[in-house]
């Protein structure tokens, strides 16, 4: 079932949503948020990050929401892998949890037919970074198959704790190491990139730049859009409200509205369910976004 993906005439779209809920109702709860949001994409996770047995995905009420999406122009909707996962993690049964929990969320979103998962690479707990980037590159190789349906799309990481993925090299490193290279996509934060060193306020331009010199830009497929509680460089992961933190709202309507990023789900992950005046304020702009970028 080839469902939620995204039409033609959206590849030159600013998709722009939110890290719904899926509580009670499934994706029919995170498709009438998203609406509540006049907003065109979302993001939900599909099991608690608490852990614990994950909610059987035929009870997420899929064929009514999808006709809703339908009806309501929402594509290309994006699913986020439990926290966690730890495929990095040296402790013994961690990783072997994260390739089950991995390899069930594949199946699950096969059944929703969406095309991105989103997932953090890991965090190495001490065994430090050269064993963490085997250490996840093995469990994908032993995860993806090559007839999956979708996108698995690493996140570009702060730098806060032991995390891996923070550069773009260490993505990089990563994915030169899995096979099925061609089931596997990039997600960037603009929170977690820009408080990690990249400075994507006054040279997001020069971001991307990079990005396509290191990993190549066709593997972006996800932006996360978060302000950041701290500024450049402090390696520090906490979401600030958009306009509200180091990166600022004229910051991150050039982020959102940059040509580069049409028809990538851009996805608000921002504290204190303030979604829908964010969403308004990102996109009620004075100048049209073609005003911006004109050639
Ligand atoms: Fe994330
Ligand atoms: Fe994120
Ligand atoms: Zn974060």
């Amino acid at each position: 079932m080839s469902v939620a993906v995204q039409k033609d005439e959206m590849k030159d779209k600013v998709l722009l949503g939110a890290n719904v809920s899926v509580a009670k109702t499934g994706l029919l709860a995170a498709v009438e948020e998203t609406i509540r949001y006049d907003a065109n994409t979302y993001m939900i996770y599909t099991r608690s990050n608490r852990g614990g047995k994950a909610r059987p995905i035929e009870q997420f009420n899929r064929d009514e929401a999808l006709q809703m999406m339908k009806e309501a122009g929402i594509v290309d909707p994006v699913v986020h892998l439990s926290y966690l996962v730890n495929l990095a993690s040296p402790k013994e049964g961690t990783w072997e949890y994260g390739v089950s929990v991995l390899t069930q969320e594949i199946e699950r979103v096969h059944y929703l037919g969406f095309r991105y998962i989103v997932m953090h690479p890991g965090s190495h707990v001490g065994e430090g970074k050269d064993y963490a980037i085997r250490r996840i590159a093995e469990g994908l190789n032993s995860v993806l198959t090559g007839n999956e349906d979708l996108f698995l799309c690493l996140e570009t990481m702060a730098g806060d704790g032991s995390k891996v993925g923070n550069s773009l090299e260490e993505i990089a490193e990563i994915i030169s190491l899995v096979h099925h290279q061609d089931k596997l996509g990039v997600c960037i934060d603009t929170c977690h990139n820009y408080s990690f060193g990249y400075d994507v306020v006054n040279d997001f331009d020069g971001f991307l730049r990079t990005f396509d010199e290191v990993i190549g830009l066709q593997r972006l497929k996800v932006a996360h859009i978060n302000d950041s509680k701290n500024p450049m460089g402090s390696c520090k992961d906490r979401h600030a409200n958009i306009g509200e933190g180091s990166l600022g709202l004229e910051a991150i309507k050039r982020i959102v509205f940059h040509p580069s990023l049409r028809g990538i789900p851009q996805i608000l992950e921002t504290p204190g369910g303030k979604y829908r005046s964010e969403i308004d304020a990102i996109l009620s702009r004075e100048r049209g976004p073609e005003e911006l970028y004109e050639a």
